[in-house]
């Protein structure tokens, strides 16, 4: 009865993980939810009555079906003072969130047979996105010890004639890992020498701590913008996950084939949330640095406290709100009669024993791991690290 496509996908695990937090937590299990991959902020109150303004001025119809002017203006300027690149509003398509861009550039691009190179681990989505448009994921392997960030020399080895683009997402779902300068000048070189288009996915881009330095790939030089589509959104960045506003950058004919796709599917991005977002890009930005600077006291906290724990190792992320420590070193020990031989088994020892979700590295493409995602109150990583510390000490 179904399309072949259904048959090659499967649903977000990362959205299944934390809906099963959820429906424990509703039957009154205590649970710590190590799995959500939103902000635990409350949107900030200008961008609500913006929206609240926008509904009371009858602002409720059909907008152009790429976003409206103000919006489009709003992300073009974004871009200058943010990333030092300049677009027209033929080149911005303003989506229902970061996921729908990228799902509309997989229409765009990928044609069957098409491969698209896919740094590992992953966000979940990428793969299935790929295989929803007959294209074929080539994974790329990146490893702790190079900090997760892809292998130049690696990327090269793997492009073919039918490699149509490259993935990137920095920083880094899950890893919370940030690409230097240099390694995407390397990568840029390459894309350029193969002609495929690079995907940057940015949407992590406000929360980078250290002295870490933010580069987007697109703003290397004028060619390498001419092979990229960046891909950003308020999701992240002023705690909108709901409000399901993203955006694209990129060549002319892309964004506009793009956008005839969109109007074929969802037409406009929800009028309401467009003018909630010009006010998120137009207004006071210290919402910003005040959820940054909560991010950054959690992530040096849980961190340090999963290093303490025998097994675990993690490095110190430095983007995005997640640690993704490997936990390899347990694989084969007991607890009683559970054994944990897999990311998965122990998501679901720490689940059903320590009452802590959190999602299995496997999900993300490699099984050594598990991500943890510091979205949640300092008072709940000290509660969900402290049972994390004895359900891990009884494994034998
Ligand atoms: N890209 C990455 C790497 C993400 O982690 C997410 C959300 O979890 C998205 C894109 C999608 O964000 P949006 O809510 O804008 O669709």
């Amino acid at each position: 009865m179904l399309a072949d496509r259904v048959k090659k996908i499967k649903p977000s695990p990362t959205l299944a993980m934390d809906a099963r937090a959820k429906a424990m937590k509703a039957q009154g299990l205590d649970i710590v939810n190590f799995g959500v991959g939103e902000p635990d902020f409350d949107t900030p109150e200008h961008v609500k009555e913006a929206a609240i303004k926008a509904i009371r001025d009858g602002f409720t119809k059909y907008t152009p079906v790429g976003g409206i002017d103000e919006l489009k203006e709003a992300i073009i300027e974004k871009f200058k003072i943010d990333n030092n690149l300049e677009y027209t509003k033929e080149e911005i398509l303003v989506s229902c969130g970061a996921k729908h861009s990228l799902y509309n550039i997989a229409q765009a691009l990928y044609a069957p047979g098409d491969e698209v190179i896919i740094p590992s681990p992953y966000w979940v989505s990428y793969p299935d996105q790929v295989l929803l448009n007959d294209a074929v994921p080539v994974f790329l392997s990146t490893y702790e010890e190079d900090n997760f960030m892809l292998r130049p020399e690696v990327l090269e080895s793997k492009i073919t004639k039918k490699t149509k683009a490259i993935i990137l997402n920095s920083p880094s779902n899950p890893t919370g890992l940030t690409y230097d300068r240099k390694t995407l000048q390397a990568i840029a070189e390459i894309a350029l020498k193969h002609n495929i288009y690079i995907i940057s996915d940015e949407i992590y881009e406000k929360l980078v701590y250290d002295d870490i330095e933010f580069v987007s790939i697109a703003s290397l030089d004028k060619e390498v913008k001419n092979k990229t589509i960046v891909v950003n959104g308020l999701s992240k960045s002023h705690a909108m996950t709901g409000w399901r506003i993203g955006y694209a950058a990129g060549p002319k004919d892309i964004i506009k084939a793009m956008t005839n796709i969109q109007s074929q599917s969802t037409s406009n991005p929800t009028s309401i949330a467009q003018k909630a977002a010009v006010a998120a890009l137009t207004g006071p930005q210290d919402f910003i640095s005040i959820m940054h600077a909560e991010f950054d006291r959690r992530r040096k906290f849980l961190v340090d406290g999963l290093n303490s724990i025998e097994g675990v190792r993690c490095l110190k992320p430095t983007g995005a709100f997640y640690a993704f420590p490997n936990i390899s070193k347990l694989y084969g020990k007991k607890a009683g009669e559970r054994r944990v031989d897999s990311s998965l088994d122990m998501a679901m020892y720490l689940l059903e024993d320590a009452r802590v979700a959190l999602v299995h590295g496997e999900a993300f493409g490699n099984d050594a791991y598990i991500r943890i995602s510091y979205a949640t109150s300092m008072e709940n990583i000290d509660k969900g690290l402290e049972r994390i510390k004895e359900a891990m000490s009884r494994l034998k």
